[in-house]
């Protein structure tokens, strides 16, 4: 072999901050923590005290491979643990802080954190369980104490030169079967994956943008985005644990913010709120929308009414982003509705992550944007095993990760998620999405928030119970809801009940807990009709 003749620098966290900080050191980092108050920073301050937390860190003796914990909002604090952990070598182990005590207390332990930051809105949490971390020698709120903690400290001189198979994070999937499984992302897969996301079919995030951070930072490395803003040197905005559609909106305006990223539910307040107060967000030109299925109506009026484009991503813990919304040359010459049926769908596949679609036997389903199948990922920042744990399933024979999501391809690549494998629902031997079903109610005028589970049905096997939340003040006839849903799915799929709720209960990742519905409605009997 002729080896290429060039040089031996490997890629580390630490390059993205240090290009931060040396060529858009002015450039603003907003932050407002949760005591409100809104801290204006910039990414020579965010590299100079990440320095300065490395320091204190090897004071403190934390050393190569071990974790470090946070239980944080997203702020500048948070952010320098981004670089600061892993610039030394050490595990930035990013905890979700809506996790049950007992949930928290299994993987701090697993983990085995050697110090937690914590942020004082969970001070007592962190004390409730600290008995039972016996691996955590400090407890370091993410407030003065952590200022006293760097203050003391000489910050590191330059960042040490790691292997850049070296482990940088580690993050939890949020454990909806079994418990939680530890994801850990090493420095290089770290810096191709924000590459990818920088690029022009990932976020297309450049150093011209203003950029809102909606994604926490504590679930699935906030999406990369934090390594990405360096990276790209843009300005970003930490907005804190207050993710309310007015601070949202105005946060968009008086910061100038051109691209943000979250969760559906969080854009489907932000439009709502729009609506209500006749704002507007003239700055905004693009938002990531990812995590669970986005509506198509929610596309729609944030482009035709706000000129918002939205890209709709894939992704999941074991990989972060795995698909991308970006038009293709193709697409960008079709009419609009033909670009929104694409826009609804889950994006296509993102360099770096290769996707493929399987049937029971492990052969390939036909390209055909119809026929299911298990989707299965592959690439050089998808998971291929996990933190101690052996999860014999969790990979194909030959290597691929299995994502436990039903999913579609078309021709052109694009992915439909039609539901995670354990929410399908199976009727008479078919498959009927509980994503497509919501989707058409929350079309419906009225319905604010709709969730679909399957329920044992005599004859069917399964069938179909819809759970809706309606506007404060409205009033939705089930005949109503019947009627727009049967204009957009297969007559079969029709829910055989809509009932009103009046919360969706959410997961600590935000998706709706379909394990909590399928427990309240477990004795829900059908309607004599259906039945
Ligand atoms: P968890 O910790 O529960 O795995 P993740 O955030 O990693 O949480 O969730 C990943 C899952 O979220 C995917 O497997 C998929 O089911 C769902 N998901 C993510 N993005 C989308 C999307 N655009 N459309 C539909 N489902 C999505």
């Amino acid at each position: 072999m002729l080896r290429g003749l060039n040089m031996d620098r490997q890629l580390l966290i630490s390059s993205l901050i240090d290009y931060a900080g040396r060529n858009h050191g002015a450039t603003s980092v907003v932050s407002r923590g949760s005591d409100d108050e809104t801290i204006r920073t910039n990414w020579s301050e965010v590299e100079q005290r990440s320095r300065q937390l490395a320091g204190a860190l090897v004071a403190a003796d934390v050393g190569v491979g071990d974790r470090v914990g946070t239980i944080g909002w997203n702020d500048h604090r948070h952010l320098e643990a981004y670089y600061g952990i892993t610039g030394i070598g050490a595990v930035l182990h990013t905890i979700n802080p809506r996790l049950s005590d007992d949930q928290i207390v299994y993987i701090v332990n697993h983990a085995a954190d050697t110090i937690v930051f914590v942020d004082p809105d969970f001070a007592e949490m962190a004390a409730r369980i600290a008995p039972r971390c016996p691996t955590v020698s400090q407890w370091i709120g993410f407030d003065e104490h952590y200022e006293s903690f760097i203050a003391g400290a000489e910050a590191l001189d330059g960042w040490p030169a790691l292997d850049e198979w070296s482990a940088a994070t580690l993050c939890f999937t949020s454990g909806t079967t079994g418990n939680p499984k530890g994801v850990v992302q090493s420095h290089r897969s770290i810096v191709l994956q924000t590459w990818a996301t920088c690029t022009g079919d990932g976020h297309n995030v450049n150093s011209g943008e203003s950029i809102l951070l909606a994604v926490p930072m504590f679930h699935v490395n906030g999406w990369a985005i934090p390594f990405a803003a360096a990276m790209a040197g843009a300005k970003l905005v930490l907005p804190g644990p207050d993710l309310s559609p007015e601070t949202m909106v105005g946060w968009i305006n008086t910061e100038d913010i051109t691209f943000s990223a979250g969760v559906p539910t969080i854009w489907l307040g932000v439009v709502q709120h729009l609506q209500r107060a006749g704002a507007d967000v003239p700055t905004l030109r693009r938002i990531a929308v990812g995590g669970s299925a986005a509506p198509r109506s929610l596309m729609d009026t944030l482009e035709d009414e706000y000129g918002v484009f939205v890209s709709h991503v894939w992704g999941m813990t074991e990989m972060t982003q795995g698909s991308a919304g970006r038009f293709t040359h193709r697409v960008e010459r079709l009419e609009r509705d033909e670009q929104r049926k694409r826009q609804a769908m889950a994006g296509r596949e993102l360099y770096g992550v290769e996707l493929r679609i399987v049937d029971d036997e492990g052969n390939l389903v036909p390209r055909d944007g119809r026929t299911p199948g298990e989707l299965l990922a592959r690439g050089p920042w998808v998971a291929g095993s996990y933190f101690e744990l052996e999860t014999p399933d969790s990979h194909t024979p030959d290597g691929w990760l299995r994502t436990g999501d039903v999913a579609t391809m078309d021709g052109e690549g694009y992915l439909t998620i039609v539901d995670r494998a354990k929410d399908v629902i199976k009727s008479g031997g078919e498959w009927i999405s509980s994503i497509d079903l919501e989707n058409a109610a929350v079309g419906c005028d009225g319905v604010l928030e709709a969730a679909v589970i399957g329920l044992p049905h005599d004859r069917w096997g399964e069938r179909p119970l819809l759970c809706c939340v309606v506007e404060d003040g409205r009033a939705v006839e089930i005949q109503q809801i019947l009627d727009h849903v049967a204009s957009e799915v297969p007559k079969w799929w029709l829910p055989n009940d809509i009932v009103f709720i009046d919360e969706i209960p959410h997961t600590g990742t935000g998706k709706i807990d379909k394990k909590l519905l399928r427990q309240r409605f477990a004795d829900h009997g059908w309607p004599e009709a259906t039945s």
